[in-house]
């Protein structure tokens, strides 16, 4: 089995990356993180899966994920910037738990590369409760990419409502009256998002 297939073919990261986030941000913990990926990876698997790797695997995969995801994540509590985790020494022991130093195993795996900042912003967004969304819209918290690509994501639901309550303090209130408003805004999001 190579470490690539697993990340490739197995797991469904698209499923994945959100639920991580939300579990991610419900305590801001990357030590609950860490177990919430070793307990429910396999269901993120084909059927079986992790039951056929060998030992010690699902934990290293685990513990690479919860790297890669947590790194990258806006928290929050820490003003919405990441709180990345200190790379591990060689000699450090290894974050997969394995009693072995990290240069004899997980430093050995293969590094994919982290998911973009920018596409986890839609996920972290969306488990922000609005009043504190609302406030940290207001003062300016959100780095405008980020916000546009959680709207983004919006596009297409029923109403855009989710889209408006996050693009509306951008233009000073003026979403919400005409319609044209809303079609010139997102008109603008998308030149944005292209340059
Ligand atoms: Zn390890």
């Amino acid at each position: 089995m190579e470490f690539d297939d697993v990340q490739i073919a197995l797991c469904d990261l698209e499923k994945l990356i959100p639920d991580a986030v939300a579990q991610a941000l419900r305590d801001e913990n990357p030590d609950n993180l860490l177990k919430w990926l070793r307990e429910k990876l396999p269901e993120y698997a084909e059927p079986g899966f992790w039951e056929e790797a060998p030992p010690g695997g699902l934990n290293a995969f685990a513990a690479q994920c919860r790297h890669l995801i947590w790194n990258s994540l806006p928290v929050p509590g820490n003003n919405f910037l990441p709180r990345p985790l200190p790379q591990p020494g060689r000699n450090d022991p290894g974050p997969c738990g394995s009693e072995l130093k990290y240069k004899w195993c997980c430093a050995a795996l293969p590094k994919p590369s982290s998911p973009d900042p920018l596409n986890l912003w839609p996920f972290v967004l969306d488990q922000v409760p609005k009043q504190k969304l609302d406030e940290a819209l207001a003062k300016n918290r959100l780095p405008l990419e980020g916000v546009i690509a959680a709207a983004m994501n919006h596009l297409g639901d029923e109403g855009h409502e989710k889209a408006v309550d996050l693009l509306e303090p951008l233009f000073g209130g003026s979403l919400k009256k005409p319609r044209p408003g809303l079609e010139v805004a997102l008109e603008r999001c998308r030149g944005w998002r292209r340059s």
